[in-house]
This record gives C-alpha cells, sequence and structure tokens, in this order.
C-alpha cells in the first residue's frame, strides 16, 4: 500500500489499524504518524501532562470501571503473584527459558561455566552487569574507565575477603 504522506510503497503491516476504514488500516503509515506525534508532542509541550490534570476524573473512573469488568482476571493474577520483580515469577521464567528446547541442560552448564568464568577473570560484561544491576546505570554506556575503576574495587574486596582470616590472628 502507498502512504499518503510519503508516497513509498509499503507492506501492509507497516500502516496502523484503524477499524474506521473500510479496509482497518489507516493511509498514513506507521514512521510518517510516529514522526508527525513527535513532532507535534515538540510544539506542544506539557500537553499531555494538561490533558492529564484536566482529564483526571474520567481517568480515574475508567481505571475503576477497568477494575471492576476485570476483577476476576486481576486477583487472579495477584493469587498468582505473577509479577516480573518477584523471585517466582524470575525462577519460573528461567526453568521455562531453560527447559523449552531439548538439549537445554548442555545449553544450561555452558552458560553457568561461562558465567563462573566471567565472574572469576571480572570480564567487562561482568562488571558492566553488576554496574548497571546494583546502581541503575545504563549498560552501554558505562565508560571503560569506571568499568576499570570498579575492577580494582572488586578486587581489593575480594583480597580482603581472603586474607581477613590470616590477618585477624
Ligand atoms: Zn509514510
Amino acid at each position: 500500500m502507498i502512504c499518503n504522506k510519503c508516497h513509498i510503497d509499503r507492506p501492509l503491516v507497516d500502516f496502523p489499524n484503524n477499524k474506521k476504514f473500510r479496509d482497518g488500516k489507516e493511509k498514513t503509515c506507521k514512521l510518517c504518524k510516529y514522526k508527525r506525534n513527535a513532532e507535534w508532542r515538540k510544539l506542544n509541550p506539557g500537553y499531555r501532562h494538561k490533558y492529564y490534570v484536566e482529564n483526571i476524573e474520567t481517568h480515574k473512573q475508567q481505571v475503576k470501571a477497568y477494575r471492576e469488568s476485570h476483577r476476576e482476571h486481576l486477583n487472579a493474577i495477584k493469587r498468582e503473584g505473577y509479577s516480573k520483580d518477584s523471585g517466582r515469577y524470575r525462577e519460573y521464567s528461567r526453568k521455562h527459558y531453560w527447559s523449552k528446547e531439548k538439549g537445554s541442560e548442555k545449553r544450561f552448564a555452558r552458560y553457568t561455566r561461562y558465567n563462573k568464568k566471567i565472574i572469576k577473570e571480572l570480564k567487562p560484561t561482568y562488571v558492566k552487569r553488576l554496574l548497571s544491576r546494583k546502581m541503575g546505570l545504563n549498560y552501554n554506556l558505562i565508560p571503560e574507565s569506571l568499568v576499570e575503576l570498579s575492577k580494582t574495587q572488586i578486587q581489593l574486596t575480594r583480597i580482603l575477603n581472603e586474607r581477613k582470616p590470616q590477618w585477624n590472628q
């Protein structure tokens, strides 16, 4: 289908669904639509917040109505303790992930070996992972210098822990 904005012939999946159109597809491609929305937001800063404040009552009612109509479903979620933060969920997804295919045990063993290696040798991958998990840094933006510093710190802590008994005698 040809987009009415950029006039590029694109596959149907590149057009947003919209029931208002007979064929169920909007005539402007997703990219053009996204660009237009982004520009509009730039020209109208604070609109979202203003809209939220002005429509807070409507919003609250919508949330309430949703809760009421989906009560069973929401209760089920609560019962299951289904939460991305809960240990149970993480454990479940981990198990699930590793049991998906045949030979997953081998794969898991390889993964464990790899992890042990990067932890022992303090590879940048591991140090960056720690920094992003514990300090909330963006994994991809962590500078090498910080990785080096952090590595030294971990090494020092390891030496301290290792030799503590002999120093305390
Ligand atoms: Zn377009």
